[in-house]
């Protein structure tokens, strides 16, 4: 990928509320007009994808810092039409999953969750040597992000709900998802799930983000 300027760049947010200025490499400014239109009649439009994108920022302007995330969920979910909610969760954090169920179903939902470990498929089936277990010499099951999400299409559920899968396997359980996904809860066993922690941070105790020598040889 070339290093060309992007977003991250920009200090003007212009696209936001176009009260200042495109910077040269605006991607804004760049865009094929007539796509963003086709998007623009998605999100308009009666399907499912226009429902998300308006009830997304319906939620946004009504609930504005009144709703908590797990609340919003719940929201979400039933605005959209959604009865049925997947959660692919953690083993690390199945009681945090019992108390996600349970608000869920008191909201009127119907909920169905597989643990990552499912299948219990040994780390070393799949390749992964006995010492790179987190407990070696013992039998350690692999996450099986695949598998659960194959359960939930199973299911058919409306919605799956992400309960602190691990970098990677959350990337794998969307791709295979049937239903949309949303993440409740980003694992973070530094950090107590909260990954953003690190960044707030990042010019006093996570100083470390910009030890270049540190970070090449991660
Ligand atoms: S789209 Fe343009 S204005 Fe918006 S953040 Fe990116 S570069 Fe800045």
């Amino acid at each position: 990928m070339p290093d060309t300027k992007s977003c991250a760049d920009c200090h003007q947010l212009n696209c936001y509320h176009e009260d200042k200025i495109y910077p040269k490499f605006c991607l804004t400014e760049a865009l094929d007009q007539a796509r963003l239109e086709e998007i623009a009649a998605i999100y308009r439009g009666d399907t499912i994808d226009g429902k998300m994108a308006r009830t997304a920022a319906e939620i946004e302007g009504e609930y504005y810092g009144k709703l908590t995330r797990v609340e919003e969920t719940l929201v979400f979910a039933r605005r959209i039409g959604a009865k049925r909610i997947g959660i692919a969760t953690c083993v690390g954090l199945i009681e945090e999953t019992r108390v996600v169920a349970r608000f869920l179903q008191l909201g009127g939902m119907e909920t169905f969750a597989v643990l990552c470990k499912v299948g219990a498929v040994d780390k070393t089936e799949i390749g992964i040597p006995d010492d790179g277990k987190v407990r070696p010499g013992t039998r350690e099951s692999c996450c099986n992000p695949i598998q659960q999400a194959e359960l939930l299409n199973a299911q058919n559920t409306d919605l799956n709900v992400i309960v602190g899968l691990c970098v990677g396997h959350d990337a794998l359980f969307t791709k295979y998802s049937d239903a949309p996904v949303t993440t409740l809860i980003a694992k973070d066993r530094v950090l107590g799930h909260n990954p953003v922690a690190a960044i707030y941070t990042a010019q006093t105790y996570s100083k470390r983000l910009f030890d270049a020598e540190r970070v090449a040889a991660l």
